[in-house]
Formats: structure tokens, C-alpha cells, sequence
């Protein structure tokens, strides 16, 4: 198998509307933040390259277009994801608390071959804010709630202050290629039984 292949990975990001979603992924691609608040207009995904090991691997980010406030987000959204990025605001303890919605949410409508092993990634974010003061969501809180997940990875960003963008992505970057590396072992046994069949076919003609 060839491991300068190119890699696409879908990468889904949700959770509650105003916790820095779109600000988080506009620094990561663009490196660019906006204090002003607008719900995100226009296409579906961003994308970015970058290079893990000796694979060349695309990201597909795809972000709500603000529709997360007020109905679902549709099964083209979820659709084929290799991984899920939920976040929540630190300074926002209903954001916290709806994780187990987004989670469930999520494993509903992807409806992924393996929920238990699935990769999530959480994002506590705007940790900048009033200097920690305002925060109502210990790291401690929320690493219990990753570890009752199945142990999922966390990481405190801050958009605004561009902190663990990168490191978090790239961590993002790292699981959802693990999740794809298994899941082409598991599709490379496919042609070889296909050919079998094929061969077996041929010969009882
Ligand atoms: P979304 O609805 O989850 O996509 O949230 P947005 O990215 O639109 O952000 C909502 C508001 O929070 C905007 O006014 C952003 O400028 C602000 N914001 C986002 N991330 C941060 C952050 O890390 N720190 C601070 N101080 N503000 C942030
Ligand atoms: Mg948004």
C-alpha cells in the first residue's frame, strides 16, 4: 500500500451556538478571528492540508451553518464523518451540560459501524476570558466526562488567543486517520474474497 496516498478526512464540529465553533476553525484555517458575532453563512467545509508521518492528508472541516440553534443539521452533514469535534465554552455551563446531546446526537444520526470506539475529540473553549475567572467548567469536570465517553481526548483552547488550535487539530488530524487506517485493513480483505468468489465462478463454467 502506497503511503504518500492523499487522505480525506471529514471532520464534523458541534455543539451549542456562540461557543466559538466557526471562530475556532477560522483561526485554524485562516488565522484570522472576529470579535463580531454572525452566524456562519456560505459553504458547508473548509479544507486544509497538512502532512502527518508520510501521508499528505486533507482535512474536510465541516461547520454548522448556524442551524444548530434552531433545527437538525441534516444527514448530509454527518454523513461519512471520520471524526467529531464537540465543543463547549468553558464560561457556559448549559454548554457543557448539552455535550451528552451533541454526543448522542451525533451517534444517532452518523450512525457509526463502531459508537464505542468512534473518534470524538472535545474542545473546552474561550479559556482567554476575564483571565479564567468567569470559567464554571473545571478541566477536571470535564475530563471525567471524556473519560465516561470511552476516553476521549481534551483539549482547552482559546480561538481568540489562537492557544492549542493547532496542537488540538492536529490531534484531531491523528485519530480520524487511526479510524480510517483500520477501517482500509478491514476494506483491503474485500477484493481478495470478491476475486475468490470471481475465480471459483470461472472455474464451474
Ligand atoms: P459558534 O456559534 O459556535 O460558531 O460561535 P462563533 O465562532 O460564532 O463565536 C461566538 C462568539 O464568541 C463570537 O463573538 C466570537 O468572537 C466569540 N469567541 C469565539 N471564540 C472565542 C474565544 O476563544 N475567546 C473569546 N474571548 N471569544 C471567542
Ligand atoms: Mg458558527
Amino acid at each position: 500500500m502506497s503511503s504518500r496516498r492523499r487522505t480525506l478526512l471529514k471532520v464534523i464540529v458541534l455543539g451549542d451556538s456562540g461557543v466559538g465553533k466557526t471562530s475556532l476553525m477560522n483561526q485554524y484555517v485562516h488565522k484570522k478571528f472576529s470579535q463580531q458575532y454572525k452566524a456562519t453563512i456560505g459553504a458547508d467545509f473548509v479544507t486544509k492540508e497538512l502532512q502527518i508521518d508520510d501521508r499528505l492528508v486533507t482535512l474536510q472541516i465541516w461547520d454548522t451553518a448556524g442551524q444548530e440553534r434552531f433545527q437538525s443539521l441534516g444527514v448530509a452533514f454527518y454523513r461519512g464523518a471520520d471524526c467529531c469535534v464537540l465543543v463547549y465554552d468553558v464560561n457556559v455551563m448549559r454548554s457543557f451540560d448539552n455535550l451528552d446531546h451533541w454526543h448522542e446526537e451525533f451517534l444517532k444520526q452518523a450512525n457509526p459501524p463502531d459508537p464505542k470506539t468512534f473518534p470524538f475529540i472535545l474542545l473546552g473553549n474561550k479559556i482567554d476570558i476575564d483571565g479564567g475567572n468567569s470559567r464554571v467548567v473545571s478541566e477536571k469536570k470535564a475530563m471525567e466526562w471524556c473519560a465516561s465517553k470511552g476516553n476521549i481526548p481534551y483539549f482547552e483552547t482559546s480561538a481568540k488567543e489562537d492557544y492549542n488550535v493547532d496542537p488540538a487539530l492536529m490531534s484531531i488530524a491523528k485519530t480520524a486517520l487511526a479510524n480510517v487506517q483500520e477501517q482500509d485493513i478491514y476494506f483491503q480483505n474485500i477484493p481478495e474474497v470478491v476475486s475468490e468468489t470471481e475465480q471459483r465462478g470461472s472455474c464451474a463454467c
